[in-house]
């Protein structure tokens, strides 16, 4: 039988062989009691990685960015944050639900960014009817786009001018930070802690584009850090011998950072392919993360078209729009398939 070819989320992937012998081998501790020494390595290599004080090892991107939130506002404050953020949208509501924080959402430029105007206009006057705005939440990549690097700047800047803390759901920081060492050929770790040095603090998941089985990493001071670690614990996120789990993060930061750039060049090959297509119109990707809108006579078809992909060992997924990740369980076999599958489909 052919393998399947899931491109549904950069999250489906297996740890490698090497991967697990080394969570096989990590020594392990108590971690709520602080003595896991593979949680500390983990924590300590990013920290230090991104230039920030401390680090706080989470089971999942959405507990790591709720710890965030909670830290960094109150009852009663609010966050400025993306209409598609994954920290607005796609994360039930945590932050309003645990936190009684309010989300101000703003629509997203082309590009992804929020406009300086926007942001400045809802961030609220000092007043009784309002909330106490104190947060800007920003997210890079955004759906796979890299938000320019000078509008991170301005935006953060803006924010602390304003008095607001600033948080980056980094999720995807490093394939962030890969796309912009493809411009400016810097080294990707030294284009990482660029991006963080905008910020406050900042979400990264090893469970992406990483490879990891589980887990995400929360950077930012020491006091910050030990906010987020009291709400960890509330949230039910105080894990024990943890560090079976951030031995395979400290994998992945030391062997798959560097491989990113293979997942940004089948997404490329993918979208070559599919161009020229009658009825498809394909975005261009700037990382692993392909959006592909179906126009015209074919508009309708994108329930069809995932059915016939799924019947051809192929799988991709289309709540707002037809989207093909790319990570390291996929190779250029898998995208060629990919490519003549939806030929077929749309030539039939
Ligand atoms: C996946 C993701 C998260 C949350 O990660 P989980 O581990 O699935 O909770 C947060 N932000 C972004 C941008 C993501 O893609």
């Amino acid at each position: 039988m052919t393998p399947i070819v899931d491109l549904r989320s950069d999250t489906v992937t297996q740890p490698t062989v090497d991967m697990r012998n080394a969570m096989t081998a990590a020594p392990l501790g108590d971690d709520v009691f602080g003595d896991d020494p593979s949680v500390n390595t983990l924590q300590e290599k990013i920290f230090s990685l991104l230039g920030f004080e401390a680090a706080l090892f989470v089971p999942t991107g959405t507990q790591g960015n709720l710890c965030a939130i909670l830290s960094h506002c109150q009852r009663g404050d609010e966050y400025i944050v993306g209409q598609f953020a994954h920290c607005y949208r796609w994360e039930g509501g945590g932050a309003a639900v645990f936190g009684s924080v309010q989300p101000q959402p703003l629509q997203h430029q082309a590009d992804g960014t929020l406009s300086l105007e926007d942001i400045e206009a809802a961030i609220k006057p000092d007043d009784a009817h309002f909330a106490r705005t104190r947060l800007l939440a920003l997210e890079n990549t955004l759906g796979g786009k890299l938000l320019p690097f000078e509008y991170l700047q301005k935006a953060t800047q803006l924010a602390k001018s304003k008095g607001l803390a600033t948080h980056l759901d980094g999720a995807r920081l490093f394939n962030a930070a890969t796309a912009q060492a493809s411009v400016t050929g810097a080294d990707v770790r030294k284009e990482a802690r660029r991006i963080a040095s905008c910020f406050d603090s900042i979400s990264v998941c090893l469970s992406k584009g990483l490879g990891a089985p589980v887990g995400s990493v929360l950077c930012g001071s020491r006091e910050f850090i030990a906010s987020a670690h009291r709400i960890r614990k509330m949230a039910g996120g105080g894990m024990r011998q943890a560090g079976v789990l951030a031995a395979a993060g400290t994998y992945a930061l030391d062997y798959h950072v560097d491989r990113l750039s293979q997942d940004h060049a089948l997404a490329l090959r993918l979208s070559e392919g599919l161009a020229w297509l009658p009825g498809l119109e394909v975005e261009t990707p700037h990382t692993n993360i392909l959006f592909v809108d179906l126009v015209g006579s074919a508009k309708a078809r994108s329930a069809e078209l995932l059915h016939y992909l799924k019947t051809n060992g192929i799988l991709a997924t289309g709540l707002y729009r037809l989207r093909f990740v790319t990570h390291l369980d996929v190779d250029a076999a898998g995208i060629d398939r990919a490519i003549a599958a939806i030929k077929v489909f749309f030539e039939a």
